[in-house]
């Protein structure tokens, strides 16, 4: 009974302690000392076993007032702190509409892309035609029909990815044309862009990098008319109209006669440095009249119709235009670096 008197007394500091939580854990522990497993109301109750029946009943009526009377004061005090972390909560979040707002960020195009609308742009001015074709392509189209039959040497130079069941993944956009003379009678003025794929990969190449074809059949085309275009594209594309661009003989197996051509360095303006090689000029094209088997095999009419086909990579003019020297850049999605082409 002495046992009994004194955790009665303490009853009386239950309130007491239950104000002086701070938080729901501290309560927690509170109710743990009073009514846990080992708590001091929960051994009193173990305690009833032993004594005789008048006894118990007595004592036992007391200890479930207590209980009960323990229990309203923890109910009551848990429901205060819910109350108080639920206002410090709304107090803490709460939104100042006050406040200039923030804005999300604007995303923008990436350099490839941009460099591809650019040259898109510039060639639907001159009256051409985008065309598109697939990326998986067969034999025929991505060889064959430019002049590259079976067992010649340029096949090798290619690197070329092969798939199952004799496909490719095209290694340059030249089948675009093909297959664009195969629904269109000319004459006709159209390019190509897109993807392409070689085996091929170190400072300068990677294994998928993009292309633009241009194809133009007409009555008169010449290479007067070629050499103009070009030029002018090349101009445009840098930005200074005095630009110097020359032109090379060169092989290409779907043209004849073939060109390669430079441009004035845009970096050193001709001076010689590490981009030119210290030679002033810059490869950035490939260019020639189309082959007649070219012609033959898409069924053109040789009398009427002559041609130019050009072709360009667009990651090294992304380069030069930009002033990007490591072409590994482009694919690695540093916003770092995509963010100052914005
Ligand atoms: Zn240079």
């Amino acid at each position: 009974m002495a046992d009994n008197r004194e955790s009665m007394a303490s009853t009386a500091d239950l309130a007491e302690a239950a104000a002086a939580c701070r938080d729901l854990a501290e309560l927690e522990q509170l109710r743990v000392h009073w009514l846990g497993k080992k708590g001091m109301l929960t051994v009193e109750m173990q305690r009833l076993g032993s004594l005789d029946p008048e006894t118990r009943r007595s004592v036992g009526a007391g200890l479930n007032r207590k209980k009960t009377a323990v229990q309203a004061v923890l109910d009551a005090r848990r429901q205060e702190l819910q109350q108080e972390h639920l206002d410090r909560r709304i107090r803490s979040e709460t939104v100042d509409v006050t406040l200039p707002g923030r804005s999300g960020g604007k995303g923008n195009l990436h350099p490839i892309r941009q460099t591809l609308v650019w040259i898109e742009t510039y060639f639907r001015q001159m009256g051409f035609e985008v065309a598109d074709g697939p990326e998986i392509e067969d034999d025929y189209h991505n060889f064959t029909a430019l002049n590259i039959p079976e067992d010649h040497p340029a096949r090798a130079m290619h690197d070329t990815f092969y798939l199952e069941g004799g496909q490719v993944l095209r290694t340059h956009t030249s089948p675009v044309q093909i297959r664009y003379l195969e629904t269109h009678e000319p004459p006709l003025r159209m390019i190509a862009t897109g993807r392409v794929y070689r085996r091929d990969s170190d400072l300068t190449h990677t294994p998928m990098f993009h292309q633009v074809e241009g194809l133009y059949l007409d009555t008169s085309a010449s290479f007067a008319d070629l050499r103009g275009l070009l030029a002018d594209f090349l101009q445009s594309f840098f930005g200074q109209s005095d630009l110097s661009v020359r032109f090379r003989p060169s092989y290409f197996p779907f043209t004849e006669p073939s060109a390669e051509v430079d441009v004035r360095c845009v970096i050193c303006q001709g001076e010689g440095c590490r981009v030119c090689k210290q030679t002033g000029w810059l490869e950035v094209l490939g260019c020639g009249m189309v082959h007649p088997a070219v012609l033959d095999g898409a069924g053109v009419d040789q009398e009427r119709f002559t041609g130019f086909a050009f072709g360009l990579g667009v990651e090294r003019l992304a380069m030069l235009r930009n002033g990007v020297n490591d072409l590994r850049l482009f694919f690695e999605n540093d916003l770092r670096f995509l963010r100052q082409f914005s």
